[in-house]
């Protein structure tokens, strides 16, 4: 049989492998990418992006095309069966640090024929569509894997799989790697509507309706389009809830006189499910294939970007023999601890949302109430960075400096960035190194971001998937950097502040 030898073998050519096909063909890294489907699946699922995600998604190049068919949401709000404000979210301001909105309430068709188009611009890269993983197995350092195409079944032989493969993941089956069920899974039905004559939104605040009787969610989508979600009762099948009476009847109190075509009815069991081991030697998840979240934070696809960025910088350093193959388990010891911490905020949600007893939400509705309505009423989650990892003390996310202007993001790209105050010998070997240098000076700080940031310290590195590393003397700084890729060894060193 035919073989082909590559560095990284793709499954999966959704959001989060394209994204991560993009990433390493930045870096060069050679790459197969197949895709078992030959056409971007058409139907939207996720709606929702947060600004850590768009900018990650900027890098990939897939943000501009989200950002010009997009919408921002002017609140998330969760009412009871009295319409009564039980808690909610605005937007902190136009943009947040990173540049980008708080949340842009997108369509992932666009978004992924956007990376699927930057992604045939990698020369390194091979994408195949139509072409499924049929089965692998390790093979000394890497994998063999084989992959049926409209030619037939061949091989390719890889150091690394990386299973963007989605929820049923056959490269995580392959590894016998199991499931953690966070204890989640309730059926919904998804009706997406396209709104007519013209109209572009029917609301831009996100509803939760946490009425009891039966849960439903409304969303405003990418313009002119319009998601309501409704929660299936006990005894109800798929079969009952999608026919064309039933759904009018459900969406006859809440579309009102819309006009409106139904675009997809399907109903999907939300799970909260996360993967045991993120990796086994050469076998690496990303995405679905990792974990499953209920959509009530809309971080599915947001997860799965930050684990394709968190990922292909420390493939392409192990792959250049610049670091230790142990930086690999940097990987589940950062992503894990973030996607449980968003999982467990979207369960919490998913129960307020889906409390079915009346007396239950009786009790919700009271306890929620008695808080002032100032406490219910929060700014726009701003998610954590990481608490531990490849860190010299840092951890949070970096904000533009550029604040959606002038992007320091366009100029660095998919790379390690350094901020220094004054040009040093640290800083030029730095860049030698394929790192990305700027002098403090050089960089607009309209938002006074770095300023803050920075303090009186002399310089602040950046990881490529845009985590602060550290603060403090450059030559320290790019010490510990280098030191951490080499012995993949993750925590903060005394000197580095
Ligand atoms: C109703 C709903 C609402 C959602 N809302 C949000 C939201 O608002 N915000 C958000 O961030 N997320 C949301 N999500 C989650 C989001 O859609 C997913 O997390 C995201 O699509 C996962 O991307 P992925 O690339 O990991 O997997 P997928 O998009 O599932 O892609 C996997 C790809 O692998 C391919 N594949 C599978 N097996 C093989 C094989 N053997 N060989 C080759 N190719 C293969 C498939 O064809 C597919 O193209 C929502 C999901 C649903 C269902």
């Amino acid at each position: 049989m035919k073989r082909e030898q590559t560095e990284v073998l793709i499954v999966g050519l959704g959001p989060v492998g394209a994204a991560l096909g993009v990433y390493l063909g930045r870096m060069g890294v050679s790459a197969i990418a197949i895709e078992r489907d030959r056409h971007v699946y058409p139907l939207p699922r996720a709606a929702h992006l947060d600004h850590e995600t768009m900018r990650l998604l900027h890098l990939a190049g897939g943000a501009e095309a989200v950002a010009a068919a997009s919408q921002p949401l002017s609140a998330y709000e969760f009412r009871n069966a009295a319409g009564e404000l039980l808690m909610g979210f605005t937007p902190g301001g136009e943009l947040a640090p990173t540049g980008w909105p708080f949340s842009s309430m997108f369509h992932q068709p666009t978004l992924e024929h956007a990376l699927r188009a930057r992604l045939a611009e990698m020369p390194s890269v091979s994408t195949r569509l139509g072409h499924a993983l049929k089965g692998y197995e390790v093979a000394g350092e890497g994998i063999v894997a084989e992959v049926e195409g409209e030619s037939g079944v061949y091989e390719v032989a890889a150091r690394f799989i990386i299973g963007c493969d989605g929820g049923n993941s056959l490269v995580r089956r392959s590894a016998g790697i199991a499931l953690d069920d966070m204890g989640f899974d309730e059926p919904w039905l998804v009706i997406d509507t396209v709104l007519q004559n013209g109209v572009t939104r029917l609301s831009t605040v996100g509803l939760q309706h946490c009425d009891p009787a039966r849960p439903v969610t409304s969303m405003p989508m990418a313009p002119g389009r319009h998601r309501w979600e409704f929660m299936l009762l006990d005894g109800e099948t798929p079969e009952d809830v999608t026919s064309d009476e039933a759904i009018a009847a459900m969406l006859a109190p809440y579309a009102g006189a819309a006009s409106l075509d139904i675009e997809r009815r399907a109903v999907y069991r939300f799970h909260a499910l996360v993967a045991e081991k993120w990796r086994q030697g050469p076998v690496i998840l990303a995405g679905d294939a990792a974990h499953q979240m209920p959509p009530f934070m809309g971080q599915g696809l947001c997860s799965g970007t930050r684990d394709a960025a968190n990922i292909a910088w420390k493939i392409e350093a192990v792959l250049r023999g610049r670091a230790d193959e142990s930086l690999l388990d940097s990987y589940q010891a950062e992503r894990e601890p973030h996607v449980r911490m968003i999982t467990e905020m979207a369960v919490s949600m998913g129960k307020v949302v889906c409390t079915r007893d009346a007396e239950e939400a009786r009790l919700r509705d009271e306890g929620m109430l008695a808080q002032p309505e100032d406490a219910r009423m929060k700014g726009m989650m701003t998610l954590q960075g990481i608490a531990t990892g490849i860190l010299a003390g840092g951890g949070a996310v970096f904000p533009d400096p550029g604040h959606g202007a002038a992007r320091l993001d366009d100029a660095a790209g998919y790379a390690p960035i350094l901020i220094v105050r004054e040009d040093c010998e640290a800083a030029r070997a730095f860049a030698d190194a394929g790192g990305f240098t700027v002098l403090c000076r050089d960089l607009p700080d309209p938002q006074g971001y770095l300023a803050m940031l920075l303090g009186d310290a002399p310089a602040v590195l950046v990881r490529p998937d845009r985590y602060v590393f550290g603060i403090g003397e450059a030559a320290v700084l790019t010490a510990a950097w280098a030191h951490y890729l080499a012995s993949g060894v993750a925590g903060a060193p005394a000197a580095a502040a």
